[in-house]
């Protein structure tokens, strides 16, 4: 690189491209101009679709809107990315074209419905807006039965995901006094909830035991009959539902894909710093394959060391310090109780994932944790 002002163009207002946009935005405000596209109005946490499903709060409570967005040198565009060239660095969306000096792909992962057969006609699901908008509407029908939280393929975004819901639901259906004629199941493709942290695992499956939560390992969902209302399973057995709530198969955006940024199914990354193999193209978060679970805080801390990687190389000056893969994860143990799991992927020879146990404390700290990001992202 690089010139005085350079053109750093963000495709995702997701926990990737707000991090990275603020911070190269507290750190170079005048020598760098920041275009940061999203399709959406508005950035709304995955572990928000929870108090969607519930009913606990509304689409509007959960919603940060991106026109508020005052950092220096950041100007967010509400557009759609219909295509990428990762050569020219050029974007095309539904209302403009860029050219970008530094391209930092940040799009996250979407969502195959059709992938398994039944599972848009019969099932449910809480990891999109919409899918936890329709639960909110059809939990409270539920009075007896069984409950299935099943993932449908790997990988698939927040690890913990599945089995906080299953918690959540034991939770909510017990406030309500139906529990009792309620079953709820979670099928995991792992031996333990969580692989990266014994611990955490063997708290999610004492809480499983006293709450009467049934774990199914090593097993997929490929198929489910909506009329029979049964779920299929790898081995080919299969599991009745009342209730089919599916984590769907996850895959890159169309227009990534079509990019040919991706390499078997997800971008490839130099896992220090995330630059792609096409120069001054990088890629954060659930759409690349770096060594890490899709979650949102790995979005965050790939987007830190990109940030720090990119003032480096402006100021000509100083070292970045490799990607860490860290960051801290809560998970929603119900009975309005969070544990939390303080993962490193990366620095060390192993994985390291310290758990601290479920307390309404560290409930509070997720609190803090949401809103010191919309702080931090939003400004104003
Ligand atoms: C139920 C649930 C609970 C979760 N809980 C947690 C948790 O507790 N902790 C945690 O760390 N993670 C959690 N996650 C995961 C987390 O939400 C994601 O991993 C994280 O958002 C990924 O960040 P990202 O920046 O890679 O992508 P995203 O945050 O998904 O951002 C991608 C952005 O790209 C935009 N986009 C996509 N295609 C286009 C296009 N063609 N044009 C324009 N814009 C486009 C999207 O609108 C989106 O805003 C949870 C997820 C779910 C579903």
């Amino acid at each position: 690189m690089i010139q005085n002002t350079v053109h750093v163009v963000v495709l995702g207002a997701g926990f990737g491209g707000l991090e990275l946009s603020a911070r190269l935005s507290a750190a170079l405000d005048d020598r760098i101009k920041i275009t940061l596209i999203d399709k959406n109005d508005a950035f709304i946490f995955g572990f928000s679709k929870f108090e969607l499903m519930f009913g606990r709060q509304g689409r509007e409570d959960v919603s940060s809107y991106y026109r508020t967005i005052a950092r220096p040198g950041v100007e967010f565009r509400q557009e759609l990315v219909t295509s990428i060239d990762p050569v020219l660095r050029r974007v095309v969306t539904d209302k403009s074209s860029y050219d970008a000096d530094v391209l930092v792909v940040a799009l996250g992962a979407d969502y195959d419905f059709g992938a398994t057969p039944g599972f848009a006609e019969g099932g449910h699901e809480f990891y999109s807006v919409a899918g936890a908008l329709r639960l909110r509407d059809v939990l409270p029908t539920v009075t007896s039965g069984s409950v299935l939280v099943a993932v449908l393929s790997e990988p698939f975004k927040c690890p913990p995901a599945p089995c906080e819901a299953a918690m959540l639901l034991d939770t909510y259906f017990s406030e309500r006094g139906v529990r009792g004629k309620i079953k709820i199941g979670v099928v995991s493709p792992w031996g333990i909830p969580i692989p990266a942290s014994g611990p955490a695992s063997t708290a999610i499956l004492d809480r499983f035991h006293e709450r009467n939560i049934t774990f199914v390992p090593n097993q997929v969902v490929t198929a489910i009959d909506p009329t029979a209302k049964t779920a299929r399973l790898r081995d080919g057995t299969t599991i009745l539902y009342d209730l089919f709530l599916g984590i769907p198969v996850h895959r890159v955006p169309a227009v990534v894909e079509a990019s040919g940024l991706a390499v078997e199914g997800w971008i490839p990354v130099d896992k220090a710093n995330l630059s792609t193999r096409f120069p001054n193209v990088y890629a954060v978060g659930d759409v690349t394959s770096a060594p890490v679970p899709k979650a949102g805080i790995f979005a965050e801390s790939a987007a830190r060391a990109v940030a720090e990687h990119l003032i480096v190389r402006l100021r000509n000056e100083g070292t970045a310090t490799p990607y860490d893969g860290a960051g801290s994860c809560y998970i929603e143990f119900g009975d309005h109780r969070v544990g939390r799991v303080d993962a490193d992927f990366l620095t060390g020879p192993s994985v390291v994932a310290p758990f601290t146990g479920p307390s309404l404390e560290t409930a509070a700290e997720k609190g803090e944790f949401a809103s010191s990001r919309r702080e931090r992202w939003f400004g104003g």
